[in-house]
């Protein structure tokens, strides 16, 4: 794994103007990834990881900020300027039954990526997809199959083959175990795991259950309401997790606890995710937060660094309270 940044984000804004309000999907994120790197995204349901996801590789427009792509700024570049760029980002999503065109068979599915963007003749594109099926652990003759043919587990592996098809710098990689089997769940994590070292290539990887994250993550970035609440290398966050939502995540996890937090008591957050419309002021876990303080309530807490590559915002966390 090299440190040369693939991707830098800078002050990403997304928002949706909805009927309702302004949604605050993604609020001021910073963040970069290196190449080979796999950097985790957690979080509830609803916290924005799917909009940071597809708005990094310019699925949706951001609102405002910066995404440099080995170093170019990609945030508004054009359909067709977008076009060479595209093939180096992509993504797998949550769920392979609506990914995936029921009309179109396996190969058609395939031969698009190649297609698209001219790689490859005609012969030589019927040898990539069925090249492309078996790197994914199936028979060529899927091929000829269409999508409802095929398992849940084995629909995703088609999906993760259309992903990979161009060799892409950069996968986000959205839930893309949530909907399976558990059965089946370990299979495509290790399939992406091997893809991975294969290509070098960088993942962002998205799951809601940190459980998952953690066996797959270089990094892991903690998403609240919009905002990053906490980033640290996986160890550092597994020996120390500092945020009281982190350490909510970790509580609700049936794994071996870190022993920081095995030594307290398990943090139980009540309540729901408050609404992205109008977040609340200051800190926007302070309504559900154990330790939250006066000041929680006043002062929006800022990423802070606190050592081993780490970085959270919180004022109790960095002993600022009043
Ligand atoms: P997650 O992936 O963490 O569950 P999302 O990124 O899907 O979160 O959603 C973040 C917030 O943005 C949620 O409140 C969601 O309802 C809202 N949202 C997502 N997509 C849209 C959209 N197209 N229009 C309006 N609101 C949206
Ligand atoms: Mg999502």
């Amino acid at each position: 794994m090299s440190n040369d940044p693939i991707l830098q984000i800078r002050n990403l804004v997304k928002y949706y103007d909805t009927p309702r309000g302004r949604v605050h999907a993604v609020d001021h994120i910073n963040l970069e990834l290196s190449a080979g790197e796999t950097l985790g995204i957690v979080g509830e349901s609803g916290c924005g990881k799917s909009t940071l996801g597809r708005t990094v590789i310019r699925l949706h427009e951001p609102t405002s900020g910066e995404i440099l792509y080995r170093g170019r700024n990609i945030a508004h570049l054009s359909r067709a300027e977008m076009k060479p760029v595209r093939r180096d980002l992509q993504i797998v999503f949550q769920d392979p039954f609506a990914s995936l065109n029921p009309r179109r068979t396996i190969r058609q599915i395939l031969t698009e990526p190649f297609s698209v963007h001219n790689v490859g003749s005609k012969a030589d594109r019927k040898a990539m997809v069925e090249a492309l099926i078996e790197r994914v652990g199936l028979h060529p003759s899927y091929a000829d199959r269409f999508p409802h043919e095929l398992s849940g587990g084995q629909r995703q592996r088609i999906a993760i083959a259309r992903a990979i098809a161009l060799e892409p710098s950069t996968v986000v990689c959205d839930e893309p175990v949530s909907a399976l089997d558990v059965s089946v769940q370990a299979q495509i994590i290790n399939l992406l795991q091997k893809l991975q070292h294969d290509m070098g290539a960088s993942y962002i990887f998205i799951s809601h259950d940190l459980s998952v994250i953690g066996y797959l993550a270089d990094r892991i970035a903690v998403m609240y309401l919009g905002e990053i609440v906490e980033i640290a290398p996986k160890a550092a966050l597994w020996k120390r997790p500092l945020h009281p939502y982190t350490q909510a995540l970790f509580s609700a996890i049936a794994l071996p606890l870190p022993p920081s937090v095995a030594r307290r008591e398990r943090v139980v957050i009540k309540g729901d995710i408050p609404s992205p419309i109008n977040p609340p002021s200051g800190c926007r876990f302070r309504g559900r937060c154990p330790v939250a303080q006066p000041i929680c309530a006043e002062i929006a807490p800022k990423l802070v660094d606190v050592g081993d590559g780490a970085q959270v915002a919180c004022h109790v966390a960095i002993g600022v309270t009043n």
